[in-house]
């Protein structure tokens, strides 16, 4: 009888093993969604980013060119009085007011030039992020699609299997089977089951002792590793 529910708790075990394993492979194809995902909100903060500067470079290129028109319209009013000058001293002082103007005018153009400059970068580097944030949505889509087929392929699979250890667990015996369950609960995430690496537990590397160990291998009765408190199958 009991070697019966040894042969059965080893097929549980297979489905079980399988069934970790097909979990754990969803795991990884959904990692792949989070790669690019995380990928992309990179992206999109630099994009907002690149905004913010760009709308910031307007606004000082507008606020600049105020600036220079003003300027350009004094330059302009004092060249016009050019020929108005009463004598020596105000003809000097106008020249000077003119030399200063244009400085300032010739100045601020250059300042305007170089904001244009970082204008253009900007508005550069702002396409750049967009043609990679529509090439990154475009795969994030494909790869989605992917991922959500494997997930549906795997988790039939998962839905047989299951299926398969529950048919094997309803017939083993009462005593084993509320060992197994107990095993079962306790240990939903990872499995019940633990094997034996020489004379420790595989698991948790807990060391028999021989009347343990030849229990163990005798395979007449479940024991459980007190280390781990799994079910030691062989
Ligand atoms: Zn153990």
């Amino acid at each position: 009888m009991v070697s019966n529910d040894f042969r059965l708790l080893k097929e549980i075990k297979f489905h079980l093993d399988e069934i970790l394993l097909l979990k754990r492979q969803i795991k990884e194809e959904e990692s792949r969604i989070t790669v690019i995902q995380k990928q992309i909100d990179g992206k999109e903060v630099q994009l907002e980013d690149l905004l913010a500067q760009q709308k910031e470079i307007h606004s000082v290129i507008a606020s600049k060119e105020k600036e220079l028109f003003a300027l350009e319209k004094k330059l302009e009013t004092s060249q016009s009085h050019s020929n108005m000058a009463h004598n020596q001293k105000e003809a000097e002082a106008l020249e000077h007011e003119q030399s200063t103007l244009g400085k300032a005018v010739e100045e601020l153009q250059e300042n305007l030039l170089n904001l244009m400059d970082e204008e253009e970068t900007a508005s550069t580097d702002i396409s750049k992020v967009n043609t990679f944030l529509e090439g990154s949505r475009q795969s994030l889509k494909e790869i989605s699609e992917e991922v959500e087929s494997k997930r549906n392929e795997y988790q039939n699979q998962i839905d047989d299997h299951d299926k398969e250890w529950k048919e094997h667990a309803r017939a083993l015996g009462d005593a084993n089977k509320t060992i197994f369950k107990n095993g079962y609960n306790k240990f939903k995430e990872s499995t019940p089951f633990a094997e034996l690496n020489g004379q420790s537990c595989k698991r948790c590397g807990y060391g028999l002792d021989s009347t343990l160990h030849r229990a163990v291998l005798a395979q007449t009765a479940l024991e459980i590793c007190p280390g781990c408190n799994r079910i030691f199958l062989i």
